[in-house]
């Protein structure tokens, strides 16, 4: 078949509609970019049916190229909306928030909302600190006893380490030779996202500084029971992530391939980054703080 580019443009309809199309003229039905079938990974970029050629999938809902993340749409919901929308989106439409992997994700976008949430879910604890140093100073020197203010930094420095090494594990460890390169960017784009249930910190600093609170109101011990309910919601965002995080490993192997050793990945570095920086981190900060009082 011999095509007349140069003349196409001038020609008859006919002489167009019979010349295959070149991709800046692509049919406006046509999908336009590398997405890809959620349930069998099949490049779906030209298709024009709603049926996935390879598994039969019905995939009307992912043929736009545009992002379905509220966050990357906040220029229309403003920006707070679209931030609580995607913490939303993530928690607890964890399955359409994989089903974007299907498609382009904004690499630049993705880290700026896990920076915003990493600050969300830090600020909670120095907050606390500081509510407890002027509404309890009793416990705060309790808290901070052996190594006085010395100590709070080294905490507060290894949380915010933790946060964010921790949060940055999956975008590493999420590579499988069989996958698609352009697929795996996708997923470790959107295991950044993933750390979207930490932002509700918040709610475990409340109850916390509700104990402070009710414990020198009626000065007795009961804060106890607000700090371990405090834990207790950290213990369960923590799980929310992983949770979020396997789902997008698994979403992104497509179920045909095995997710353990990338899980299994994911865990051991996990352990070991936490493990760096709660234990690294502070033994660095008195290092530091002693050079600095040696020094004065
Ligand atoms: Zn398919």
């Amino acid at each position: 078949m011999t095509v007349e580019l140069p003349e196409a443009n001038t020609a008859t309809d006919e002489k167009v509609r019979s010349a295959p199309a070149p991709p800046d003229h692509a049919r406006a039905d046509q999908i336009a970019e590398d997405v890809y079938c959620p349930a069998c990974a099949y490049n779906l970029r030209t298709l024009t049916s709603n049926r996935c050629p390879e598994c039969g999938l019905d995939i009307a809902f992912i043929k736009s190229a545009e992002s379905h993340l509220p966050w990357m749409n906040r220029d229309k919901v403003g920006p707070v909306r679209a931030y609580l929308m995607t913490v939303w989106m993530v928690v607890f439409r964890t399955k359409h928030f994989c089903l974007e992997m299907s498609r382009p994700v904004d690499e630049v976008e993705a880290r700026r909302f896990r920076r915003i949430t990493i600050t969300l879910a830090f600020a909670p604890f120095l907050l606390f600190t500081l509510v407890l140093r002027f509404l309890r100073p009793d416990a705060f020197d309790a808290f901070v006893g052996f190594g006085g203010y010395t100590f709070a930094v080294a905490a507060h420095a290894a949380i915010l380490a933790a946060f964010l090494t921790v949060t940055a594990v999956p975008y590493y460890v999420i590579r499988h030779p069989d996958i698609a390169l352009d697929r795996q960017r996708r997923a470790a784009a959107l295991t950044l996202y993933c750390a979207a249930p930490l932002s509700l910190t918040g709610i475990a600093g409340t109850l916390a500084i509700v104990g402070i609170a009710s414990s020198r109101l009626y000065n007795r011990d009961v804060d106890l029971a607000f700090y371990l309910a405090a834990v207790g919601v950290l213990l369960i965002l923590a799980a929310v992530t992983v949770f979020d995080v396997q789902r997008v490993i698994r979403g992104m192997l497509g179920g045909a391939r095995r997710s353990w050793p990338i899980i299994l990945r994911l865990y051991c570095f996990g352990v070991l980054a936490a493990f760096l920086c709660f234990v690294g981190v502070p033994a660095a900060v008195a290092f530091l703080m002693i050079v600095i009082h040696s020094a004065f």
